[in-house]
């Protein structure tokens, strides 16, 4: 067979050198990642047979092998699951598909220091090339499930890699590390330990619902140990079972510590860092069903592409039927991850029918209000924890404010806003109403593309003599929301470019008689403005509401502005 040689994709590259010279401490996660895209492989072959009874593949022994060789210092994570055909192999290991990758690099150029370093290699997800952390060759065989040849990907991580037709190779993929030598000072990190790989996956892949198995170790001594236990001297060893396979999810909050939750959001959310919050929900009755849902600490880079996969896993009876099920969450919540478990779905379940079932529905609007009541706990408990939540998330949560009136208050009640109240501390709704001024009747807010424009715009400036608090307001949707939602505890919710503004008593008192004479004063300019502005403005007025700034453009109260047109059409609206 002949061997082909192939140049990794630029960002590819990148990552694995950082992977070679990694300073990142906590190699062993390696394993894990390795064990995730297995125990991915082997849900994709059950769910593919599912579908296509007549798929050539052998379904009878799903499960995941790891064998280590002392001697030759290997590493192998073999399953027997979807494997990836020729063409697979070549788009799914030498490139780097994840959009925030480039985004991701640019970061640790700028990190510099060995510290930083770790720090961000620590918040990425580098998946199948985190092996390159503990190996200086891998070797990836692999046999698509229906397919007759396999491949082989070879590569020590420097810039190219090999692939070659293989005839004989077993369903599934088995993924073999050639390990960096031995470092004597440091016996701890010695995965051709067996016992070094039993702690490993016991403490990062205990609920991966397929067995994890290794045999003991092939050395003589070892196997006559083995047999010589168990009484039954001879006989071939047997092998062992690592991972105890409990989806979490059923089992009660006691049994579970907080980092078996972590590992198993790391492992469906394809992340590395810990979650910010976990939650649980168990629903008797009717329709039963068990949720883990975890809120991440960061928003991923692509959550406003169109192609973010949104949506948690959904599992019947402890098995995974989907990923992404759109249909358990509302957009708004998109950066949710999690399991939703239900008993009473037929395998077979299809997205279409998940859209249309009045279960499902109700379960959404169930797992809403849970999620949006452990923010608001968050908020009350929790300062610090809720102010990285809402950096993060609050710009699509905020979404929610429109596209969600049966929970607008829910929503409105966990949000903050920039204000000129403060420089850097947001504020609620809340808080805004308690501060306002005797005689101040509206919440005032102004849009724009930063708080620094939006301070230095001619609006500001009557507001600002006269000490009334306006919300600072950058995000797209705040146009959005702040015309939907229209009021909080009755008083409006006021654009200060929009309209006539009364800026309260003080001002009636210079009545409108004075502006009407200066009015007829100016007639002639303010006509002659208007002529020459003609078709861009809808007219021109004198106005109070400038101290400094001689003129400024005021919309029409019921006027979309351009950031609001293109949100709608965004929405689809
Ligand atoms: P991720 O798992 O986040 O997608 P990885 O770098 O871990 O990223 O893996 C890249 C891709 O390679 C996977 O999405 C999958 O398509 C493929 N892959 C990796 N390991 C396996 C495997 N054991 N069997 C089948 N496909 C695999
Ligand atoms: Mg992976």
């Amino acid at each position: 067979m002949s061997t082909e040689t192939f140049e990794f994709q630029v960002e590819a590259r990148q990552l694995l050198q950082l992977m070679i010279h990694s300073v990142y401490s906590n190699k062993d996660v390696f394993l894990r990642e390795l064990v995730s895209n297995a125990s991915d492989a082997l849900d994709k072959l059950r769910l593919e047979k599912l579908w296509d009874d007549s798929l050539d593949a052998d379904v009878s022994d799903l499960h995941i092998e790891i064998d280590v060789d002392k001697d030759a210092r290997t590493l192998t994570v073999r399953d027997n699951g979807i494997g990836m055909s020729y063409d697979e192999v070549g788009r799914l290991i030498g490139t780097i598909a994840n959009s925030g990758t480039a985004k991701f690099l640019q970061e640790l150029k700028e990190a510099k220091d060995a510290a930083g370093e770790e720090g961000l290699i620590g918040q990425f997800g580098v998946g199948f090339y985190s092996g390159f952390m503990v190996a200086d060759e891998v070797t990836l065989l692999t046999r698509r499930a229906g397919e007759s040849r396999g491949t082989r990907w070879t590569s020590r991580g420097e810039g190219t890699y090999t692939l070659e037709t293989v005839d004989d190779a077993p369903q599934g993929t088995s993924v073999t590390l050639h390990l960096k030598p031995a470092d004597p000072e440091n016996q701890l990190h010695d995965y051709t330990s067996p016992w070094k790989i039993k702690e490993i996956i016991k403490r990062y892949s205990d609920f991966i619902t397929w067995p994890v198995r290794m045999m003991p170790e092939a050395t003589p001594v070892a196997a006559a140990d083995e047999s010589s236990e168990d009484g039954e001297g001879g006989k071939a060893p047997e092998p062992e079972t690592l991972n105890s396979m409990k989806a979490l999810w059923a089992r009660s909050r006691d049994e579970v510590s907080d980092d078996e939750y972590h590992e198993l959001y790391k492992h469906i959310a394809h992340d590395w860092r810990d979650p910010l919050e976990t939650i649980r929900l168990q629903a008797e009755g009717t329709f039963e069903y068990q949720a883990l849902l975890f809120l991440p600490a960061h928003a991923p880079h692509d959550l406003f592409t169109r192609d973010f996969q949104r949506g948690v896993q959904l599992y019947v009876k402890r098995v995974f039927i989907m990923d992404d099920c759109e249909a358990l969450l509302p957009p708004y919540l998109r950066f949710v991850k999690g399991v939703v478990d239900a008993a009473d779905l037929s395998l077979n379940v299809s997205r279409e029918i998940l859209q249309q079932d009045r279960h499902i529905e109700l379960m959404r609007r169930r797992l809403t209000k849970k999620v949006l009541s452990t923010v608001k706990e968050m908020k009350t408990k929790d300062q610090e924890r809720y102010d990285t939540f809402w950096r993060e998330f609050g710009t699509v949560l905020k979404e929610g404010l429109v596209t969600d009136p049966e929970n607008r208050d829910a929503v409105l009640a966990v949000a903050s806003f920039a204000s000129t109240h403060h420089d850097t501390e947001p504020t609620t709704l809340k808080q805004y109403v308690e501060r306002m001024k005797d005689g101040q009747e509206d919440i005032y807010y102004l849009t724009g593309e930063s708080r620094q424009s939006i301070e230095n715009s001619p609006h500001m400036e009557a507001f600002r003599d006269r000490g009334i608090e306006v919300l600072l307001l950058t995000d797209a949707v705040d146009e959005v929301w702040a015309d939907a939602v229209g009021e909080y505890e009755g008083k409006k919710l006021r654009s200060v470019a929009k309209g006539r503004i009364d800026l309260g008593a003080e001002d009636e008192d210079t009545p409108d008689a004075d502006r009407e004479k200066r009015t007829e004063e100016y007639a002639g300019l303010l006509g002659w403005m208007k002529e020459q502005l003609d078709g861009d403005v809808k007219d021109v007025r004198l106005s109070s509401r400038l101290t400094v700034s001689p003129a400024c453009v005021v919309s029409d109260a019921h006027d979309l502005t351009p950031a609001l047109e293109n949100m709608y059409r965004a929405m689809g609206q």
